[in-house]
């Protein structure tokens, strides 16, 4: 059946959708609370605005509706009848966006985790996911000498793996593709 939305209207809708303060993200936090962990919300200086950051663990959690991030393999990840080829890339855009987002976080030296929406069926095994990753990450800060700026963290993380003239080359491949 159609709607009666203007475009106004669905956007604003769309945007309730996937926004903030949604209830498996108020989910999360409320279990983040219970661990006495101090989470940052939609933190803008970052890649993405991941929903919650845990600042001192430098854990970054993409909470994820599972239609709209296509959960793999989840019930809850349908196909729309309708307008396929629109959904298609719809969607293949915000799972490339995804990966995109975690990649860049991981390099400024965050633990990414992602927790679909289907999950917080079973808080409780959320609950104990996320105390065990703040835990290891505690124990990973006492152990490594602590970091600074998070883009110098990155930077130096950049360093650290990549050799120099593996980045030169990627450069110049970057600059050739754009050109
Ligand atoms: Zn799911």
């Amino acid at each position: 059946m159609a709607d009666f939305l203007t475009p106004r209207e669905r956007s604003e809708r769309m945007a309730r959708i996937r926004g903030r303060d949604t209830k498996p993200e108020l989910a999360v936090r409320a279990i983040l609370r219970g661990l006495g962990a101090r989470a940052r919300l939609h933190r803008r200086d970052l890649p993405g605005s991941p929903d919650l950051v845990l600042v001192r663990e430098r854990i970054a959690i993409l909470v994820h509706g599972c239609f709209w991030h296509r959960h793999q393999g989840c019930a809850r990840a349908t196909h729309p009848a309708t307008r396929r080829r629109f959904w298609r890339e719809k969607f293949a855009r915000n799972v490339a966006r995804d990966r995109r987002v975690a990649r860049l976080l991981r390099r400024l030296g965050f633990r990414v985790i992602v927790i679909w929406e289907c999950r917080l069926r079973d808080p409780e095994r959320v609950r104990r996911r996320l105390a065990r990753e703040i835990a290891a990450r505690e124990i990973a800060a006492r152990t490594t000498p602590p970091r600074r700026a998070s883009r110098q963290a990155g930077a130096r993380h950049l360093s650290r793996e990549e050799p120099r003239d593996e980045r030169e080359r990627s450069r110049r491949e970057r600059s050739s593709r754009r050109g």
